[in-house]
């Protein structure tokens, strides 16, 4: 069987991985456009804040060694068209600037999502990027290493855009964030978190604009200046962090079923509506533990799980992906948080009659050093009390803490049942009724 998998990051490579090792006699092509295979995007914020400095150690595995196992691997090449009615496709070989026709038996699509660059007048300034790819990494790294350039601005305040705040201010610039919404991170947490991580951003001298929109980027050769709808202000760099567009346009196409926003619509299988046609990671869907429906969580988690799976079936099984529930984290300055499941927002507008219970505890006991506040909030149904969501944010031990939610959602288990979970304790970690505990204890 020749199987022909599009993309070559955390979908395409655990898939093209996992069906090579089950079934060693299939003939496996992955077309990836750009000339590096198996990249770990999450750690670019890090090294161009300079926490590390090998650029490789994002790498997992490199083209080589995927050669190795018997993965026709092509990088360089981009996939322009696909005839679904056929099961043909053509591609551009980038290198060569040729062009290439070649059939499958079976296709992943695992082309990834890329950044939205919004239409602001200037937004292709020099020194004005975004932060995706290890080119916008190692170029971001060149403009923070240049101690000329010392005021940051971010636009957008989600993951990326509060991951790069931190970058910035590692190198010692003077950082600005506009932020459309009146919230940071407005799409991952409820307000009682997004206002303890606004407030520690604030603590570290960052200017945070909230409910502002920039209408103007402007330059002399590079950019200078930044214009919103309510001030003008100086800048060195801009750091583009709103938000990312599925890459599907070159598969459209009316058999092909998608959202509104060009995720190819998949199973819990990882099949899409075209028969022998599976899709994966940030370009498609992915199936909710607790809607049962698809939705789109473009996180490296579910990519690496779902092309995982995708590579099972890929091979001849018939395994079905339990299911995300859209567990992330953040370092927030000297904060971490996380969420999992639904937050109140996403129940709410789902209809569900629910309740929610927000607490402030210690994350271990006062007498050994280093005691800190820890932050819970539940989210849990009105009458079974069963766990939809939690959100966790402290100083210290918050985000392991939102892992035992999930694992408790997956369980759907109740506020009792968490109240009572047996927990571990020692001084040194938690109190006798850990936070969570209490925290399910009280959602009644
Ligand atoms: C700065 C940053 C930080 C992040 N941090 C986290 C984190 O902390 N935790 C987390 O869970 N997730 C994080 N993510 C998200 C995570 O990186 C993505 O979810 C993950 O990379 C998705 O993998 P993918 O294989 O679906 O797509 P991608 O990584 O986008 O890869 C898709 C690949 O397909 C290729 N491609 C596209 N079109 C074509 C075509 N037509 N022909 C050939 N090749 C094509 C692209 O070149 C690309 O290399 C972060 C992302 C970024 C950018």
């Amino acid at each position: 069987m020749k199987v022909i998998i599009i993309g070559g990051i955390a979908a395409g490579m655990s898939a093209a991985a996992k069906l090579k090792r089950m079934s060693p006699n299939d003939e496996v092509i992955v077309y990836e456009k750009g000339d590096i295979v198996s990249f770990g995007a999450c750690g670019l914020p890090y090294y161009a804040g300079g926490f590390f400095d090998d650029s490789n150690e994002m790498i997992a595995r490199t083209a080589e060694e995927f050669r190795k196992t018997g993965i026709n691997l092509f990088t360089n090449h981009e996939v322009l068209e696909v005839d679904f009615d056929n099961k043909k496709l053509r591609v551009k070989d980038l290198i060569q600037n040729m062009i290439i026709e070649e059939s499958y038996d079976k296709l992943m699509i695992a082309s990834g999502a890329s950044s939205i660059i919004p239409p602001i007048k200037g937004i292709d300034s020099e020194n004005v990027l975004t932060l995706k790819s290890m080119d916008d990494g190692n170029k971001l790294r060149a403009l923070m290493e240049n101690e000329n350039l010392k005021r940051v601005t971010v636009i957008g305040a989600g993951f990326i855009g509060v991951e790069a705040v931190e970058a910035a201010k590692k190198r010692g610039k003077e950082v600005t964030v506009v932020q459309l919404q009146d919230r940071i991170l407005a799409e991952v947490f409820d307000e009682e978190i997004t206002n303890l991580l606004e407030e520690e951003i604030r603590k570290h001298d960052v200017n945070l604009l909230l409910d502002e929109t920039v209408m103007e980027i402007t330059t002399a050769g590079k950019v200078t200046n930044i214009k919103t709808n309510k001030r003008e202000f100086e800048t060195d760099i801009v750091i583009v962090a709103t938000g990312f567009r599925p890459n599907t346009a070159f598969v459209k196409n009316e058999k092909l079923e998608m959202l509104k926003n060009g995720a190819i619509v998949v199973d819990k299988y990882g099949r899409t509506s075209i028969e022998d046609v599976y899709a994966a990671g940030d370009c498609a869907t992915i199936n909710s533990v607790i809607t049962n429906k698809p939705v789109y969580v473009p996180l490296a988690t579910g990519a690496n799980k779902l092309g995982r799976i995708v590579g099972e079936n890929l091979a001849g099984a018939n395994n079905e992906f339990q299911g995300s529930l859209a567990s992330s984290c953040i370092k927030v300055m000297d904060m971490e948080a996380a969420r999992t499941g639904l937050s109140e927002k996403e129940v709410k507008a789902l209809g569900f009659d629910y309740k929610t219970k927000f607490i402030t505890d210690m994350n271990h006991t006062s007498y050994y050093p280093g005691q800190t506040k820890i932050y819970v909030k539940l989210i849990y149904d009105a009458h079974t009390k069963v766990i939809y969501g939690g959100q966790v944010a402290g100083y210290k031990d918050a985000v392991q803490r939102c892992n035992v939610i999930a694992t408790c959602i997956f369980a759907k288990m109740t506020t009792a049942q968490l109240g009572m979970l047996d927990l571990s304790y020692a001084p040194p970690f938690s109190r006798t009724w850990d936070v969570l505990n209490v925290a399910g204890n009280v959602s009644k």
